[in-house]
């Protein structure tokens, strides 16, 4: 059982892998954790640089992004991720970054075709686009659960604007957010010489199922 204490700690923790990464610039970018059992989640403070983060900084909200906990105003997208955890209660973490590769298929709204196993284990076919949303209301929020709900895809390209990703804590989707820059890179270069062949749709589905299904420890 995690505590609140751990789940500040792990949130905070978290960020420095999207630095390492390369996923974000400046102070943009940001990962949130629903709190196990209770209406609320973490997420970072609007608007403090990466190096400055610390488990204490990490604000906590309730799930209509009001701050409930913590001196720091939450980040500006805290809207997103409460609409979010409201409306996909199986989602336990929401990343946010404007990673360069995937935030290119986004600007010119081009869903990024499966055409890597990996892509096929992770993602369980394309990464879509969601729709072109402005900050202050929750269209956000909403374009990226009308998107992802019935989709396997834990990332959303939201058109014009950049990637968010879901999982099953902070964790699943941070490394969600690391797989689609990965993917968007690799499918970006591979566009370049020519048209990348698709995979299979059975293929897609017997990749994906033994990756969700059987891999790992
Ligand atoms: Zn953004």
């Amino acid at each position: 059982m995690t505590t609140f204490q751990e789940l500040r700690r792990a949130v905070c923790d978290l960020h420095a892998e999207l630095t390492r990464n390369n996923l974000v610039a400046w102070t943009s970018g940001n990962v949130s954790g629903r709190v196990p059992g209770e209406d609320l989640f973490v997420i970072k403070p609007s608007g403090v640089s990466y190096d400055d983060l610390t488990p204490e900084s990490i604000v906590v909200c309730d799930l209509d992004g009001k701050l409930v906990d913590g001196e720091l105003s939450p980040s500006s997208d805290t809207d997103a991720h409460a609409y979010v955890y409201r409306n996909m209660p199986a989602v336990g973490g929401v990343v946010h970054t404007h990673s360069t590769y995937a935030t290119a298929w986004a600007a010119r709204a081009e869903p990024i075709p499966c055409v890597l196993t990996a892509m096929a284990d992770e993602f369980g076919g394309e990464i879509p686009v969601g729709p072109f949303a402005l900050i202050g209301d929750d269209s956000i929020g909403r374009g990226i659960v009308e998107t992802l709900a019935g989709h396997r895809s834990p990332a959303v390209l939201m058109r014009n604007h950049g990637v968010f990703t879901i999982g099953k804590d902070a964790r699943a989707a941070v490394k969600a957010a690391v797989m689609c820059e990965d993917v968007a890179r690799t499918v970006h270069i591979a566009r370049q010489l020519g048209d990348p062949v698709p995979i299979p749709a059975d293929d897609i589905d017997r990749l994906y199922d033994r990756y969700q299904n059987a891999y790992g420890q």
